[in-house]
């Protein structure tokens, strides 16, 4: 008779609820580093349960260090590798469900991780689970790896990587189905200027704003001595402001004069939905006479309100989209002023090329002024849509679902595909389906954790007969 995935996928889908609840029971949000704990104590005990899960399956297992641990079955050369993580962003606010308790309402599992990346990976384990048990011949081991630092640097996968090697095929079940096949590349990187010279008619004293680099800055606060020319400031800030219909606030408080700035959050990937309030501060303080700011004027030279890189000789597109270029957060006193850079560049550009360009771009920084520190290039990832490995992976998503609307698609985020040579992005979201991860009442349906290990098992199927 033949093995009835679809059939084990709902039989298994309680046992997988459950081991999904005993991993949202660990807080696993990065915390300090202790001895052997390398990420704190959250994601340790989370990959020590998930390592206990595995082997109550029947895996063998293996802990990388407390950096990655992994669950494996079959023999051969080749391997099959599938890396999700078991840490998770911080509970944070808002909450209507015990973010810890695993509820279940209406055909839901709430709680941190229930999508973002516990659900998913135990998704994944179950469908090894049904290959384990369909006693098909294994012509390749099949392995699950569990990071633990995929929120805060991915620097779990690159140990991981260091000391077990890539993979020959596989993905990580950490994005949206149909299937990501390629992910914009990174740039990273701050740069910084004096903030004011001697001749500046009005000082600044402090600049600061933005929640995080990968995002565009909403709100800038700038506080300056002005002087006699507190009133002629006023007005020029009010004119720039409402000549740019940005929201402002002005306060004078004890001889000082604090100007707030509102732009707009975006993602950093899609600036273009966004308002960045660091580029228009920069642009009015750089316009206004009253100042004389080295890091506004080499902003406005290199920068501006450019969020493709034009100005800085980094404006690339490919077929797939074009190069954006955030500046998220600021952060100066009177002396000096550093802000910083994320870049996404095509994903059809190799690191080595790019980092030949942004090399150009660091010296042209310097010739404006602003010097560049800690930068870094992470990779691009790009396999063909018509490769072998996607088309397993995707013919697997529409057997099991039926749909062929959504289409493979490529992104300007980054999964731990980046970081391996062998791998896409391959679910666990629905299209359309809002899992609030990241957010307050993250939940997965119960449904969609049935189809994703129906989904992963018959991927597994299709990678086991490249
Ligand atoms: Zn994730």
């Amino acid at each position: 008779m033949e093995y009835d995935i679809a059939k084990a996928a709902k039989d298994y889908t309680e046992d997988a609820v459950n081991a999904i609840r005993r991993l949202v029971a660990i807080e696993s949000s990065q915390g300090a580093a202790e001895p052997g704990k390398p990420f704190g104590p959250g994601p340790y005990n989370a990959l020590q349960e998930a390592l206990k899960i595995s082997g109550e399956m029947g895996f063998e297992t293996k802990d990388v260090d407390g950096y990655a641990g992994y669950a494996q079955i079959g023999q051969g050369e080749k391997l099959i590798g599938m890396v999700g993580h078991v840490d998770c962003v911080p509970l944070g606010e808002g909450w209507t469900h015990d973010p810890l308790g695993g509820e279940i309402e209406n055909g839901r599992l709430y709680g941190r991780g229930t999508s973002d990346d516990k659900g998913a990976s135990v998704a994944a384990l179950y469908a090894m689970k049904i290959i384990s048990d369909m006693g098909i011949p294994l012509n390749k081991r099949i392995r699950f790896v569990f990071g633990t630092n995929e929120e805060t640097g991915m620097k779990g996968v690159d140990y991981y990587l260091e000391k077990e090697g890539d993979f020959d095929m596989g993905f990580t079940p950490d994005a949206g189905f149909p299937i990501c096949f390629g992910e914009k590349g990174s740039y990273h990187g701050y740069f910084s200027a004096p903030t004011n010279t001697r001749s500046a008619k009005v000082m600044i004293d402090s600049v600061s704003g933005g929640q995080a680099v990968n995002v565009v800055c909403n709100k800038v606060v700038m506080t300056v001595t002005p002087g006699d020319y507190k009133d002629q400031l006023i007005t020029a800030f009010s004119d720039y402001a409402d000549g740019n219909s940005l929201q402002f606030e002005t306060a004078v408080e004890g001889g000082k004069l604090t100007f707030t700035l509102w732009g707009k959050a975006a993602h950093a990937s899609t600036p273009e939905l966004g308002v960045n309030a660091i580029s228009h501060l920069m642009m009015f303080i750089a316009s206004c006479p009253l100042f004389d700011s080295p890091f506004a004027q080499g902003y406005k030279e290199v920068i501006g309100l450019s969020y493709l890189g034009e100005n800085c000789g980094m404006k690339m597109e490919d077929e797939f989209g074009e190069l954006t270029f955030n500046v998220g957060v600021i952060n100066g006193d009177a002396d000096n002023v550093s802000a910083s850079i994320d870049i996404r560049y095509p994903l059809t550009i190799k690191k080595d090329d790019f980092k030949v360009l942004s090399d150009g771009m660091e010296k042209r920084f310097g010739e404006a002024g602003l010097n560049v520190y800690e930068s870094r290039v992470g990779s691009s990832l790009y396999k063909e849509k018509d490769s072998p490995m996607v088309e397993a992976l995707y013919k697997a998503y529409v057997d099991v679902t039926g749909d062929t609307e959504n289409k493979p698609y490529t992104m300007g985020g980054g999964t731990y595909a980046k970081h391996f040579d062998s791998i896409v992005a391959f679910g666990a979201e629905y299209p359309g389906s809002e899992s609030g991860a990241h957010m307050a009442d993250e939940s997965v349906l119960i449904s969609e954790i049935t189809s994703s290990i129906e989904i992963y098992a018959r991927a597994l199927v299709n990678l086991l007969n490249i």
